[in-house]
């Protein structure tokens, strides 16, 4: 029988114990959220972030530009974001317009005020075997979920599909960190069922079904990352979870994984932030 990593057990769990820690703290932190566009789901998301932040006890500011904002305009709002000492953290909601270049945006951020551990400066320390001031969310709520299961990385063979910079590359660099033996496939690999036959461990971090049960041995454990909206608008992930949790050891649903850790992460962050 495979046990599910259950993402919203865990939030539940940290949220509890970070309220209780917030409800301690005399000042509370403050997160910054830009949002540039008309994205539904970012929108979405934001709204999410900012509920969650307040339900905790943490401030939250929400700075709406639409979506023929102008480079310029963000860039004097996070300088202007940076230097308000009022405000603990800053996260700039993905995917920005398309006239807009996001590594400018994300490399005007101080580094102290992060949220998402995306500047260069914390993903060069990450990459370096450094500690960044806080990790990407995402992989950080990973990392998470293993652990809350005992599962642990050292010496496993980890299969990380998707290299970007939000999940992919960051998650794998984690996960070496720990000691795991990591493969990273992305959309030119060649013969991706015959590395992930040969996998302990498989994140995948894609956005489509990419992910059967022929492609896995038995007993190994799959974080499925991955979101997007089927024909019939139901939420799927990587994986066809149906098929795979009956030979997996450990399986992550979609919904209900990877996503609530993410927010955890965010809101963990936040705080980390703050207490420096
Ligand atoms: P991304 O920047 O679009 O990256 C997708 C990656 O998948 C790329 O590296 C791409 O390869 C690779 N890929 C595409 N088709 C492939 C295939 N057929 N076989 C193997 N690899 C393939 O996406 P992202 O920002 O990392 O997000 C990935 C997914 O995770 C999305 O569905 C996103 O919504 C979801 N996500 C979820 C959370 C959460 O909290 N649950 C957080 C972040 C992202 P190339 O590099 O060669 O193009």
């Amino acid at each position: 029988m495979t046990v599910i990593l259950d993402g919203k057990k865990l939030r539940d769990k940290i949220f509890l114990d970070l309220k209780a820690k917030l409800d301690n703290m005399p000042q509370k932190p403050t997160l910054a959220v830009i949002l540039a566009g008309n994205d539904p789901a970012s929108a979405i998301y934001v709204r999410n972030k900012k509920k969650t932040a307040e339900n905790l006890g943490i401030n939250s500011l929400v700075i709406e530009y639409p979506s023929n904002v102008t480079e310029t305009e963000l860039l004097s709002k996070i300088k202007e974001l940076n230097n308000d000492k009022s405000i603990t953290a800053i996260l700039v909601q993905l995917p920005l317009p398309e006239h807009i270049n996001k590594f400018r945006i994300i490399d005007t951020i101080s580094p102290q005020k992060d949220v998402d551990g995306l500047t260069p400066y914390n993903l060069g320390k990450l990459f370096a075997g450094e500690e960044p001031y806080v990790y990407p969310c995402t992989p950080k709520g990973i990392l998470l979920l293993l652990d809350e299961y005992n599962i642990d990385v050292d010496g496993k063979h980890v299969v990380v599909i998707g290299r970007s910079n939000l999940v992919g590359k960051p998650v794998a660099q984690m996960l070496l960190k720990r000691n795991a033996t990591v493969t990273m496939c992305h959309s030119h690999t060649e013969n991706l069922s015959e590395i992930t036959k040969t996998a302990d461990i498989i994140v995948s971090a894609v956005g489509k079904k990419v992910i059967g049960e022929k492609m896995l041995k038995s007993d190994c454990v799959v974080v499925d990352v991955g979101i997007y909206k089927d024909e019939n608008g139901k939420v799927r992930g990587d994986v066809d979870f149906e098929n795979v949790s009956k030979i997996t050891a450990y399986i992550s649903p979609v919904p209900g994984g990877v996503g609530p850790m993410t927010i955890a992460s965010l809101m963990l962050n936040t705080v980390e932030l703050f207490n420096g």
